[in-house]
């Protein structure tokens, strides 16, 4: 299954928006996220000079590109699947999903289906009939007050399809120590929690089961074993030097 989402395939719709500083918003977001396909429905008003203020100019190629539509429906005609956002939840929206799971439904989607975004207008939302030419909805889930600003909304619902594709692409994968490097690790700490009086000489095994559960726990990395080794050498070189040093100090004063 495709797990990244192809932006060429997504466009943002935003149905009869009224303020021209939400459509230069939500290009900036779009373009921040690696959207371009931005269509207005009906809007109130399109002061270009408004929208491209709020745009910036790497999002006025956004702007430029921009359609604009009379009504929803013929905006959605190129459109194979269509997903509508919402702020409420009931009534008619029944089954509403929340944000974090749309990137993963839409994702083999878009390989080869155009997809629409649709966003409402400020004061309203979505009507019923806006809510009928859609094939999903989605919530960002929030606090009480639940209606995010418009381009906010766009912003959040773009990062969520981004965020998909760049935890798909890189994944981190740490290296695990091997278990030769941990039973040398686990070794060399027995020999030096001995040498230390932390554990009991005859019998260490049982103390070292309970530290061999805690570092099985952990998941410890190769870089994190050579680093746990490296101190234990550094005990015992320490130790070794004070050992040493002691008696240096009794042969110099047999006395003392
Ligand atoms: N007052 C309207 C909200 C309008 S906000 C209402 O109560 O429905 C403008 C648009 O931003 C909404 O139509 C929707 O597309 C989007 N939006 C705002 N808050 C949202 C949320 N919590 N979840 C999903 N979309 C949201």
């Amino acid at each position: 299954m495709l797990a990244v989402i192809n932006s060429k395939n997504v466009s943002v719709i935003l149905c009869r928006p009224r303020y021209p500083e939400n459509i230069g918003a939500a290009a900036r977001a779009m373009c921040n996220m690696g959207f371009d396909q931005l269509l207005v429905v009906d809007p109130q008003n399109c002061d270009l000079t408004r929208i491209l203020k709020m745009a910036t100019h790497t999002a006025s190629q956004v702007v430029e590109q921009m359609q604009v539509y009379q009504n929803l429906q013929t905006a959605l005609e190129p459109l194979h699947y269509v997903v509508g956002t919402t702020a409420r939840l009931g009534g008619q929206r029944q089954s509403v999903i929340s944000a974090d799971r749309l990137a993963p439904e839409l994702a083999p989607l878009t390989a080869n289906n155009r997809v629409g975004l649709v966003f409402g207008p400020e004061d309203r939302g979505l009507t019923n009939e806006d809510l009928r030419l859609c094939h999903r909805l989605v919530n960002i889930p929030t606090a009480e007050f639940s209606s995010l600003n418009l381009a906010q909304a766009v912003m959040i619902i773009c990062y969520e399809l981004r965020r998909d594709r760049s935890t798909a692409s890189k994944p981190f994968v740490p290296r695990l120590a091997n278990r030769q490097e941990l039973d040398g690790m686990y070794a060399q700490l027995k020999d030096v929690l001995v040498k230390i009086s932390y554990i009991q000489p005859d019998n260490p095994d049982y103390f070292m089961n309970n530290l061999r559960q805690f570092g099985t726990r952990m998941g410890l990395q190769a870089k994190e074993v050579s680093i746990i080794r490296g101190i234990c050498r550094q005990i015992n070189w320490y130790g070794k030097n004070c050992y040493q040093d002691g008696l240096k100090r009794r042969r110099e004063d047999p006395c003392d």
